[in-house]
């Protein structure tokens, strides 16, 4: 038996776990699957009602499951911040989700945004999830003398900072710290090489701007040659500016990238776009030895709520993604191929590319190449 924590969230969130759900159900029909479902109704509507955010108890329970699958946070009624920092980044720092994983692949059937003869896109994005630029380390001094001092505090280690900054000629200055551990560092390297290494992909593309930040880097960098020599899979840095540059114009070089918080940030949005929209990406935030959580990279889209307009294979795809690190590879594999079965035929489309499909009869369509 297999248990998984739904969190179904806001605005189009429900609509596409609804057909996440209906997708799982099938597969688990077919291949004879235990999977049980518990559905935790976090989002917007449980803050308004009950003025909490995600409780200590709701935690303890989510922590008993194998796998979270979730839809989106996020609801203008509520002030921007709160249930994306009191959720969603809250549950990725209890369960130590150090590895945001993004597949980036074109599906046949959808629309690229390139050139027709821009190659194949099909690679696996991996961005670290906790530490670089993101750590929220900073602050702003006026002019004189002054001294801040910052705890960067997480599962497995503390580290304290005291800024001294003495500012002269100027009013006012703002800092930002990016901190990577070695720990960190070699982590992430350890799930990529690990990953190319099992999935037979080479070289693996180690993003950076080394060149300037050379600290913070050339730990980064350390951190692959090691982990690259000791699991024996090619490597190759390239600086985020050129990667962001070869990702438009020749795609089809990448076949996995690993990157650092901020650059994966900013890179994985920008893959996104080349696989036809926010709609269509999966992602996982997975600790290998804890709770991993699943999730459609697109947010609750307010816009379109409630319309069954939303495109649920993000949706599907992480659902996939999900079963494949519950160890049900063939299981994940039926659901990538009815999703790619039903792109390709064409004849179902969501409104994001031009169709008139909802997203009910999206799922329903996915099911049923999965029951055919
Ligand atoms: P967040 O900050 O939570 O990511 P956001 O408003 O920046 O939220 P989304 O909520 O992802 O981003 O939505 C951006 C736009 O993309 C939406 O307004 C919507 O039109 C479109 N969009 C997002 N998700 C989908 C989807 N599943 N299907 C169709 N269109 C979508």
């Amino acid at each position: 038996m297999q248990r998984i924590g739904v969190i179904p969230g806001d605005g189009v969130g429900p609509e596409v776990i609804a057909e996440a759900r209906k997708v799982l159900d099938a597969v688990a029909e077919k291949r004879n699957l235990a999977l049980e479902f518990e559905e935790f109704p976090l989002g917007a509507s449980h803050f308004l009602k009950t003025d909490e955010v995600l409780s200590d108890e709701t935690l303890q329970r989510l922590s008993k499951k194998d796998a979270l699958l979730l839809g989106a946070m996020g609801d203008p009624r509520v002030k921007p911040g709160i249930l994306e920092k009191g959720v969603l980044l809250r549950l990725r720092f209890h369960f130590d989700q150090y590895v945001n994983l993004r597949p980036v692949k074109l599906m046949e059937g959808v629309p690229s945004p390139l050139r027709s003869d821009a190659g194949r896109i099909d690679l696996q994005f991996i961005r670290e999830n906790t530490e670089d630029f993101y750590v929220g380390l900073g602050g702003r001094v006026k002019k004189g003398l002054s001294k801040t001092e910052l705890d960067l505090k997480r599962r497995t280690y503390e580290a304290k900072f005291d800024v001294g900054i003495e500012l002269e000629d100027e009013e006012e200055l703002a800092f930002q710290i990016g901190a990577i551990t070695r720990h960190g560092a070699r982590r992430i390297m350890e799930y990529a090489f690990q990953m190319a290494k099992s999935k037979g992909i080479e070289p693996v593309t180690c993003v950076d701007k080394a060149n300037v930040l050379t600290d913070a880097y050339g730990i980064w960098r350390e951190a692959a040659e090691e982990v690259s020599g000791r699991l024996g899979v090619k490597k190759e840095f390239q600086y985020v500016d050129a990667v962001a540059l070869h990702m438009v114009r020749t795609p089809d070089r990448f076949k996995m990238i690993v990157a650092p918080n901020l650059f994966g940030d900013i890179l994985t949005d920008l893959g996104a776009a080349l696989q036809g929209g926010l709609g269509f990406a999966p992602s996982g935030n997975i600790n290998p030895s804890g709770v991993s959580m699943f999730e459609p990279v697109h947010g609750s889209a307010p816009d379109i709520a409630g319309k069954g307009l939303a495109n649920p294979i993000g949706a599907i795809l992480s659902a996939s993604l999900m079963l494949e690190s519950l160890g049900q590879k063939p299981a994940a594999a039926d659901v990538e191929r009815a999703v790619q079965g039903v792109l390709r035929a064409g004849k179902h489309r969501t409104a994001d590319v031009g169709g008139k499909t909802s997203t009910s009869k999206m799922g329903d369509a996915v099911v049923a190449v999965i029951l055919k």
